[in-house]
């Protein structure tokens, strides 16, 4: 059985993240059952945990993809729970990357990097193609700038999408299983870009079943089991020394 969450404690001044007893239900299915955390500036957190577990619902609840049923989200000091609360402003501060790219496929890679800069940011053409230009460099895309998504192997459209959400400038990026729908050979590029992302101080939530990223990437780690924390401590610790039973249960099927 899944520990009881935790009593909610106050959020760490200063925190990039503040989540506190996030509950979500799908008609009477309570997929999150209390969830507390918190990610500090430039801190890495990856979550773990099987499939089903709320992972998912828990990321999009962190830039109201998905509306919780109670709870607070706080976001670079922005409640983004209260009612009233610009959604679209606070969006574009958060960034997200998911399993499936989603780029259009009639646009070039530029055109996608810099499609929600000119109409979401008002950012003129020119600005928009600098900006643009320098993400695709920065992830090693400057040569295929042109191309077409049909035109680019899975790897180099997931990083065209990441190119996209960094391009909006975000305080704080989410990954949910960025690599899962790559094949072998082309994992280990985006890993590289996230890698080096974290290493840039961005504050990330990944959601990976990536255990090497996590032990090399990750500050912290939290594992999710039924709707709730049911770890959550330093990256290495808790992976070198897994504490719960279903902890070691899940980490023994991944790796
Ligand atoms: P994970 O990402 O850890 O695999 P999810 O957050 O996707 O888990 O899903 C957790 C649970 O919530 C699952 O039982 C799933 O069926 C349910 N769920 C997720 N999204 C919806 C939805 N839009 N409507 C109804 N149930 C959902
Ligand atoms: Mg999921």
């Amino acid at each position: 059985m899944p520990t009881t969450p935790p009593p909610a404690r106050p959020a760490p001044p200063g925190s990039a993240i503040s989540v506190r007893d996030l509950r979500k239900s799908y008609g009477r299915n309570e997929v999150l059952r209390g969830v507390t955390f918190d990610v500090a500036p430039s801190e890495v957190l990856c979550v773990l945990g099987p499939s089903g577990s709320g992972k998912s619902t828990m990321l999009k609840c962190l830039n109201l993809l998905e509306t919780p049923t109670a709870g607070s989200v706080v976001v670079g000091g922005v409640t983004l729970t209260d009612p009233g609360v610009d959604i679209d402003a606070a969006r574009t501060r958060i960034g997200m990357v998911f399993q499936h790219f989603n780029l259009f496929g009639h646009l070039s890679a530029l055109d996608n990097v810099t499609l929600a800069l000119r109409h979401v940011k008002k950012v003129s053409k020119a600005e928009a193609e600098e900006i643009g230009h320098s993400q695709l460099k920065r992830l090693g895309l400057g040569h295929v700038a042109r191309h077409r998504p049909a035109n680019l192997s899975g790897g180099q459209q997931q990083r065209v999408a990441i190119a996209r959400s960094l391009a909006m400038r975000p305080e704080v990026m989410l990954f949910d299983e960025a690599t899962s729908a790559l094949d072998p050979e082309l994992v280990k590029e985006v890993l590289a870009v996230m890698r080096e992302l974290a290493g840039s101080g961005m504050t990330m939530v990944v959601v990976t079943h990536e255990i090497g990223f996590a032990r090399e990437a990750a500050d912290r780690v939290i594992f999710m089991d039924e709707g709730l924390i049911a770890e959550d401590g330093d990256a290495r610790e808790l992976l070198d020394h897994p504490p719960g039973t279903r902890f070691r249960e899940f980490l023994a099927q991944v790796l």
